[in-house]
């Protein structure tokens, strides 16, 4: 399927079969699932579910100051998240541990211009540079989609453990679409494959080359961690510019 709209719609086109959607991805993606889940309910299916693996944003960036082990002088912040969540949301980062942030779009001239603004900052501070879709109180329709249909609970994060509030889970008036609850399932603890370093990579402790399999026995094409999988992640970015400076 290509939305969640689409497991919907299966799901009452074949009311025979049980249609499980995984809910994956940030505050950019869980408002659709959330509206997705309305429109299920509004059309009482009792096929369809959701298997909510849901992750919220601003908490992380907080514990990966806590933890203290890396120095961070600002952070690039996620452009679509904030699109939803409004960079309000991570204000805390100036206020709270004097450390400086700028909303960057995804072309790299919206990077550069982040990374400039960061530069420049003479004082913490929370800015935008992604301007053409991103306000300082995003998108309040969203986030009250989002909140009626979900609620906060503890979730893993690789490197960073399980972080309190920062996943969602259905809120107890939608619980009979959680796919976790109708089907039982247990997936057990999750496991890094041997050797692969992504959670320090995360962290900011080490580079990617730094990983002992890094470009000999994980590559994109073949990747053996997560952060080499999608071309969003750190050791893939890592791996296709490896021969810039050079
Ligand atoms: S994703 Fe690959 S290169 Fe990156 S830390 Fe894991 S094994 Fe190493």
């Amino acid at each position: 399927v290509y939305s969640p709209f689409d497991a919907v719609e299966l799901a009452a086109a074949r009311p025979d079969r049980q249609v499980v959607f995984a809910g994956i991805g940030f505050e950019t993606t869980a408002p659709a699932v959330a509206a997705a889940i309305l429109d299920g309910a509004r059309r009482e299916l009792t096929n369809f579910s959701v298997l909510s693996l849901h992750k919220t944003m601003p908490a992380p960036l907080r514990a990966l100051l806590d933890l203290g082990e890396t120095a961070i002088d600002g952070f690039i912040l996620p452009g679509h998240v904030s699109v939803i969540t409004g960079s309000l949301a991570f204000d805390f980062l100036a206020r709270e541990y004097g450390v400086g942030g700028v909303v960057a779009g995804f072309e790299p001239a919206d990077v550069l211009a982040a990374l400039v603004r960061l530069a420049a900052q003479r004082e913490p501070a929370v800015a935008i540079e992604y301007t053409r879709a991103v306000r300082p109180e995003g998108n309040t329709l969203a986030r009250e989609v989002m909140s009626q249909v979900f609620e906060p609970s503890d979730a893993e994060w690789r490197g960073l453990g399980t972080i309190p509030g920062s996943g969602l889970v259905l809120a107890p008036a939608f619980r009979q679409f959680a796919a976790e609850e109708r089907f039982s399932v247990d997936p057990g603890p999750s496991r890094e494959p041997r050797g692969c370093r992504c959670g320090e990579v995360l962290r900011g402790l080490i580079d990617p080359p730094v990983c002992g399999l890094f470009g000999e026995r994980c590559t994109p094409e073949q990747p053996i961690g997560a952060c080499m999988v999608s071309s969003e992640g750190a050791c893939a970015a890592y791996y296709r510019y490896r021969d810039i400076g050079e």
